[in-house]
């Protein structure tokens, strides 16, 4: 028989590690809510041991405000684990033991996994697992999921559990006069008739009624709608009472009880202080200075600064060196091809298209790597809880600062998480506003057309310039929202609480395992999606072809170029090179006529009359068209434009000196366009995503609509 164990707790008690830790599966742990949304699963396997381990959301109630909420409590109901190891941070047990209470009043084996011993005792906080084990009644394992110390005991202790199938000893917290009697009265006749228990048992469902939990309450009215007007009417006739003798609601007497009856057994000696009771915690401390209302701000655009200034500065040579790998390598190919299509696809569609985006692997890397770093110490929890209040004057929340941050924020990240972790904003409109204009953070892909654009016309102030741009990309994002909330998602904003982890000093095995996920994940996507849009756009640029009549006319004009020079001139190497420099301009003329006369082309020309105005030639513009598909593929499109197209075959050299080289090319054209990238359109991915997140496609055409007209 297998065992199901489930890991539950509240955000960053360290799940995901244990899981990692126990099943050897590589997963994201950060450091902010909303990353574990997925359900995660995988197997342990020790001596006589397996089981089937998986990883639930994080949440502090087993209410139904949150998606996560409701996804662990669909859960508990669908796939009914054998046990559930609840990991709660030793340092913060109070708070996190009101799920454990939850857990045992809803009748799950539990088995409470002590986390971060290692953290606690570093703060002075030594708990006592015996003594919590035995008044709560459940088995208490100490762990350290970092290191794995205590994993195996905990397994044990899970597995035993399982196997013994008694009678689940259900936790029945004293709810006081007033709920107490009522919540009885409701079990006796829940019992009597049945209502709902084989799912729930008796007084849980009572708990919740008085907890006035929609799930339960819709599911109720179902079940049987005279049984659950009656109670709903008990309900009401409570919370009157209390409203008028002490001002409360019953929900809010509820979670009263449970943190009472929480305190009163951690005042039993569970926990053991040492030292000064009420010094400050080296967290505390720092934040102290790293949120002060002054210095905050300051060390924060210090922060992004360095981070840009590592990424950009520090991956310069690296980036070279791929580039011209890249360049040696299609000079190689190219000079053992035939020329003909064969040799234009490998050379102008894939090596020039592909090998563009792969050339910023390097930089990538780099930033990968600052931003782990930001988000692996807690730093970055920071910054979303110093921009909450900014994020509230235009009508949003701190969750909606992580939004941003995994968008791209600070650089390089996606869109399509972003929105996903946009799930644990619970107001459904500050939820909406983020959503639809997270996508305006400038993505990994979005960084390397930056980077082309800035290495072409800005030799200096790299990183200056990058943090400007990010702090425009947050602006149009921030003003699009505030328009968005004062139009047509209007509304209320909700409080929001905002939580933050302790810092903790990164594992160097950690930030490594990141930075090489997230820049394999950019590999990958440079060889799959990337590689195919690369060539269908080839493809668009290729043909047709110009036709027999007008080849021939080319043709001729050489010819009768060459027959213009004497064959007594040509040994003089003066008139050679100027005849040779003539064919070349006949040459650059045919092969744009050509890129001109492509079907990709002939859109990038028919769009020129719009564009113009913003500065984009037909060139840009087809480079755009593909940027709709991922916008990487803007430098690959950019690549093999100006490779098929080529002017001048002798100057070759990087994209980036080719660029800087053209006429039509200036560095305000190179910020105009830089800043039509970082609004336009999402890509199709993204767009596909906001349709879904935001329930209709209505709003994906609108962050279309908005951000094509912003960006212009
Ligand atoms: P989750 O949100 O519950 O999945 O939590 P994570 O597994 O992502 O862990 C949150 C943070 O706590 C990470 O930075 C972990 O490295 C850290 N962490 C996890 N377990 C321990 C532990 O036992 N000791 C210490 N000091 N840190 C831990
Ligand atoms: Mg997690």
């Amino acid at each position: 028989m297998e065992i199901t164990v489930a890991l539950g707790g509240n955000p960053n008690s360290g799940k995901t590690t244990l899981f990692n830790e126990l099943t050897g599966a590589r997963q994201h742990v950060g450091n902010y809510p909303g990353v574990t949304v997925e359900k995660k699963e995988g197997d342990y396997i020790h001596g006589e041991y397996s089981l089937h381990i998986v990883d639930l959301p994080g949440i502090y109630s087993l209410t139904a405000y949150s998606v996560e909420e409701v996804v662990t409590r669909d859960f508990l109901i669908a796939e009914k684990p054998d046990v559930i190891v609840n990991i709660v941070d030793a340092s913060n047990l109070e708070r996190n033991l009101y799920l454990s209470v939850q857990f045992l009043e809803r009748g799950i084996p539990t088995c409470i996994a002590l986390n971060m011993i290692d953290a606690a005792k570093s703060r002075g906080i030594e708990v006592d697992a015996e003594k919590l084990s035995e008044l709560l009644g459940v088995p208490v394992v100490p762990l350290i999921a970092r290191t794995g110390y205590g994993k195996h005991e905990l397994m044990k202790a899970a597995a035993d559990l399982a196997a013994q199938k008694k009678e689940d000893r259900l936790l029945r917290i004293s709810y006081g006069d007033d709920l107490g009697k009522v919540i009885l009265e409701m079990e006796k006749e829940i019992e009597a008739d049945t209502f709902m228990t084989d799912i729930y048992p008796p007084r849980w469902t009572a708990v919740k009624y008085m907890e006035n939990d929609e799930l339960i309450l819709s599911k109720g009215r179902k079940h049987n709608p005279g049984l659950a007007a009656k109670f709903e009417k008990m309900v009401e006739t409570v919370a009157d009472h209390l409203r008028e003798t002490v001002d409360t609601y019953p929900e809010a007497l509820v979670a009263d009880y449970r943190y009472g009856y929480i305190s009163s057994i951690l005042r039993q000696g569970v926990i053991r202080r040492k030292g000064n009771e009420d010094r400050l915690y080296a967290s505390d401390k720092i934040d102290r200075i790293v949120t002060n209302r002054f210095l905050g701000p300051i060390i924060m655009m210090a922060v992004l600064l360095g981070l840009y200034q590592f990424t950009f500065t520090y991956s310069e040579l690296p980036v070279k060196w791929c580039e011209s790998f890249f360049e040696g390598f299609g000079d190689i190919v190219s000079a053992n091809l035939p020329d003909g299509l064969l040799k234009s696809l490998i050379v102008s569609g894939i090596i020039d298209g592909v090998g563009g985006v792969l050339g910023f692997v390097p930089m990538i890397m780099f930033m990968f790597f600052g931003i782990a770093l930001l988000e692996d110490s807690g730093y970055l929890a920071r910054v979303a809880f110093m921009l909450d209040r900014v994020f509230m004057t235009f009508g949003m929340h701190g969750s909606s600062v992580m939004a941003y941050i995994i968008s791209g924020g600070i650089a390089g990240g996606c869109a399509v998480p972003g929105i996903m972790a946009t799930r644990t904003l619970r107001s459904p409109r500050e939820r909406l506003a983020t959503l639809l204009t997270a996508p305006f953070m400038n993505c990994g892909a979005k960084l390397p057309v930056f980077a082309l654009l800035i290495a072409a016309f800005f030799s200096e102030h790299k990183s200056t310039l990058m943090f400007v741009f990010t702090l425009i990309s947050w602006a149009g994002a921030l003003i699009v929202a505030k328009l968005l909330r004062l139009t047509v998602i209007r509304g209320e904003s909700m409080p929001f609480v905002m939580e933050l982890p302790p810092y903790r000093l990164p594992t160097f095995k950690g930030l490594l395992i990141h930075t090489y996920e997230r820049t394999w994940q950019y590999v990958r996507k440079a060889g799959t999606v990337i590689l195919g849009i690369s060539v269908l756009i080839w493809a668009m640029m290729t043909f047709p072809g110009l036709s027999e009549n007008r080849l021939m006319d080319f043709e001729q004009q050489r010819e009768r170029l060459k027959a213009s020079v004497p064959d007594s001139a040509v040994g003089m190497s003066l008139q050679a090179e100027s005849l040779k420099k003539q064919i070349r301009v006949i040459d650059a003329k045919e092969a744009e006529e050509r890129l001109k006369y492509s079907v990709a082309g002939r859109i990038g020309t028919s769009l020129e009359s719009l564009t113009r105005l913003a500065g984009f030639d037909w060139r840009v513009n087809i480079a755009l068209l593909g940027g709709f598909a991922a916008k990487e593929v803007i430098v690959s499109s950019l690549g093999t434009a100006y490779s098929l197209g080529e002017i001048n075959p002798d100057e070759s050299g990087p994209l980036s000196e080719r660029l800087a080289r053209l006429p039509n090319w200036s560095p305000l054209a190179a910020i105009s366009l830089i800043i039509f990238i970082m609004f336009y359109a999402p890509c199709f991915v993204a767009v596909v995503c906001i349709a879904k997140e935001a329930g209709s496609w209505k709003w994906g055409v609108t962050v279309f609509q908005v951000g094509s007209a912003l960006g212009y």
